[in-house]
């Protein structure tokens, strides 16, 4: 079955057209400033990528676009939407009332968008476009997959924040945790490479992209991630701050008088190791090469980012009581052998030893520990269009 995975954000619009029986990308793309002027770009598999100005009001002539491109008789890969079995939806927040995909219906509908509260900037786009697919593809089955869904199995040790319980009671404030299909994807594949069962075994994941989290999965469910309410809290990000003392936001917003408003824009967009080298980079490519000049403030960033992490495993391998392996993944984790050998040179107590020789390998599915290592580690790109996909194809 061919399957349509659809990430949509406020002003974009990713898609990947996937066959599921070969795991084959058949197509794959991206709307732009949606809403604004608009662009297109296409790609069809073994096809240059062309990259086109279309007018998009709204996301409905977005996915019009697409569809037009995908069944298109000169660049096209199928040849009606007939052959398009089901659509995947990435959706950010599920709150606590999806712990796994579900088939879209009215009363979905209606649940996902009682979590608009919790994620107002990503929720409501992802409705925009699950809608608009329903307008142009009605008779097409189609699939939510929650961010949030695989850590619904975080024990409330995990989830609870230590603050007045009527705010969990009334507002659902807790640690929901993001990156799921993610997680879940990259630690199956794991069990698969150490060929044990995945419900035997324990793993820590770290995501490392722009967006940053580590995840502890216990016998093959999550049992605590470092990212919380929102995905603002756990490791220091590319433009995120990660966990502070919260103290420091009615400070800050005295020095500097800034609003609430101005605290969230100044903690999401403009800290993380932005922030600590001094404005001079979010990505991991410029402050390496800024380190390497003499830049201090990059290599600040990059130890503040490496340490951080390794705080996080070392919590992680004691709340599941020891840890069998340590997977590496998106953009920073997958190609970053600098990052990845200054987290592992925390973890050397673990028994853990670095085949240093691997571990510059890049974007590639490798084990960087030596045999001799007591914890596997490994680097595994993450696939969350295809994991998307798979989840798709099993419930319709
Ligand atoms: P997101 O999906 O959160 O936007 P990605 O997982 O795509 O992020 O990761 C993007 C980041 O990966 C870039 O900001 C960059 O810092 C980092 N990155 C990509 N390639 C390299 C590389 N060769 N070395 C170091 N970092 C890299």
């Amino acid at each position: 079955m061919n399957v349509l995975v659809i990430n949509c954000g406020s002003s974009s619009l990713k898609f990947q057209l996937i066959n599921s029986d070969t795991e084959q990308v058949l197509a794959k793309g991206l709307c732009e400033r949606i809403g604004i002027d608009g662009s297109l770009t296409y790609q069809p598999e073994g096809g240059e990528k062309v990259k086109s100005d279309k007018p998009m009001p709204t996301h409905t002539e977005a996915i019009q676009y697409v569809i037009d491109a995908l069944t298109d008789a000169g660049t096209g890969v199928v040849k009606s939407l007939d052959e398009i079995g089901a659509v995947g939806h990435r959706v950010v927040h599920g709150g606590e009332k999806f712990a796994s995909s579900v088939v879209i219906t009215d009363e979905v509908l209606q649940a996902i968008e009682e979590c608009n509260d919790l994620a107002p900037l990503h929720n409501p786009a992802n409705l925009i476009g699950i809608n608009a697919c329903q307008k142009l593809m009605p008779g097409t089955p189609m699939v939510a997959v929650f961010d949030t869904a695989f850590h619904q199995t975080m024990p409330e040790e995990a989830y609870m924040y230590g603050l007045p319980y009527e705010y969990y009671e009334k507002y659902k404030v807790r640690r929901y945790g993001f990156h799921g299909t993610s997680h879940s994807f990259v630690s199956k594949r794991a069990a698969e490479i150490v060929g044990k069962p995945y419900e035997e075994l324990r793993t820590i994941v770290c995501h490392l992209g722009n967006g940053a989290s580590i995840c502890a999965v216990k016998n093959g469910r999550s049992v605590d991630t470092s990212m919380g309410l929102t995905p603002l809290e756990g490791l220091v990000m590319g433009t995120r701050s990660g966990d502070i003392d919260p103290a420091i936001m009615e400070f800050i917003a005295k020095k500097e008088g800034l609003d609430i408003a101005g605290l969230m824009n100044m903690l999401n967009k403009k800290s993380g190791v932005l922030g600590l080298s001094n404005n001079l980079s979010s990505d991991f490519r410029d402050l390496d090469a800024g380190a390497k000049e003499g830049n201090k403030q990059a290599a600040v960033a990059l130890k503040v980012f490496a340490y951080r992490v390794a705080k996080y495993v070392g919590a992680y391998a004691a709340a599941m009581n020891g840890v069998d392996v340590i997977a590496f993944t998106a953009g920073v984790g997958e190609n970053s052998g600098p990052v990845r050998a200054d987290v592992l040179g925390y973890l050397g107590y673990l028994g853990i030893e670095v085949d240093e020789e691997a571990n510059n390998t890049r974007g590639e599915e490798i084990t960087i520990s030596t045999p001799d290592s007591k914890v596997k580690v490994m680097v595994i790109p993450t696939n969350e269009e295809l994991a998307i996909a798979r989840e798709t194809v099993a419930l319709v």
